[in-house]
């Protein structure tokens, strides 16, 4: 089990990369950091809907603990339930599944 110590939303100051959808988080967007301890320290960077994303999945699944293709298995599950067909080689598409996801579930665009 991982533990959450720090969370904190910063600006990048510099491009990084999402640790959920791979995709690069720009200089000057607004960003999760987040640092966890299981057995050392792991610091995630997020982008802050990626984030949301992973809250909505430990809050359905009751898991502390969540990895990129949990999350994304997961997404394509929910939207599934809901009639919506995922191909499963979406995998590189993370960003559409997304805002699939976020337009059905949060009513968001
Ligand atoms: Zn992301």
């Amino acid at each position: 089990m991982c533990t959450v110590i720090g969370y904190e939303k910063r600006k990048a100051r510099k491009q990084h990369r999402c640790d959920l959808c791979g995709e690069p988080i720009e200089k000057g967007e607004e960003y999760v950091r987040w640092c966890s301890v299981d057995g050392c320290i792991i610091e995630s960077k997020l982008h802050k809907d990626c984030e949301l994303l992973i809250s909505d999945y430990c809050g359905d699944t009751h898991e502390q603990e969540w990895s990129d293709d949990y999350v994304f298995d997961w997404v394509c599950q929910q939207l599934k339930e809901v009639g919506v067909h995922v191909a499963y080689d979406v995998r590189t598409f993370y960003k559409d599944l997304k805002e699939m996801y976020f337009k059905v579930f949060r009513n968001e665009n």
